[in-house]
């Protein structure tokens, strides 16, 4: 199995390279979603959280609050302390996903994470694919994703590293400029260069 990182500002089309790659047959984790599933699945997060948020972080069925999480972070600056109780869990998480896609063969595993240079551990995945588009059609593009306004998605852009200056990094850039059409296009080439190291057995460090 080959592992691949896969990251980029927001808008910048991680998600729909790893659609693609999705059905193609790639076993995909999104950091986020790794994140939410721990939040309702690891006791000490549930516990901490609960500590730290209150009762109300879960509703009564036991599923996770993320209307009043998200409001406690993003809108009352706390963030921090969420990130504090759930990132030091997901290494751990990511491997496991990665050890359950080996198991059942796949032949390559994705991870997508927008803070994938910050939270990457040395030799964790074999390759990192950069997507960079530019930053007005990136707006233009979430704002109808999101129907949230430029402002706002400034403000998170702002926030994010300057990807242009992180190709150094990457093994593969896609750049996503085009049309949609345009990038299954570059996705499926990648893909396809993936596709062979990912073996029957194991990484591509054991087929070297
Ligand atoms: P985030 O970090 O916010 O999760 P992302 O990098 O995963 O963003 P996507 O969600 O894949 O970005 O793309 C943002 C939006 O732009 C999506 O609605 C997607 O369908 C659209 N999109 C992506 N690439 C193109 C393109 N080449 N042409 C038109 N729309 C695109």
């Amino acid at each position: 199995m080959v592992t691949v990182g896969i990251t980029g500002g927001i808008g910048s089309g991680k998600s729909t390279v790893c659609e693609i790659w999705a059905e193609k047959g790639a076993y995909i984790v999104n950091a986020d979603d790794l994140a939410k599933e721990l939040m309702v699945s690891d006791p000490e997060i549930k516990e901490d959280l609960l500590e730290t948020f209150g009762e109300e972080a879960y509703i009564a069925d036991g599923s996770l609050n993320r209307q009043y999480l998200a409001n406690e972070a993003f809108e009352k600056g706390r963030v921090e302390e969420l990130n504090a109780i759930v990132h030091p869990k997901i290494p751990a998480a990511a491997r496991q996903k990665m050890a359950e896609a080996q198991k059942k063969g796949y032949a390559i595993f994705v991870y997508e994470a927008a803070l994938l240079l910050e939270n990457l551990e040395p030799g964790a995945l074999d390759y990192i694919v950069l997507v960079l588009a530019n930053k007005e059609q990136r707006l233009q593009r979430v704002q109808i994703r999101d129907q949230s306004s430029a402002e706002d998605i400034r403000q998170r852009m702002n926030k994010q590293r300057n990807f242009e200056d992180s190709t150094d990094v990457a093994d593969i850039i896609i750049r996503n400029n085009g049309t949609l059409k345009e990038l299954k296009k570059k996705a499926e080439i990648v893909y396809e260069k993936f596709l062979p190291l990912g073996g029957k057995n194991g990484k591509k460090s054991q087929d070297e």
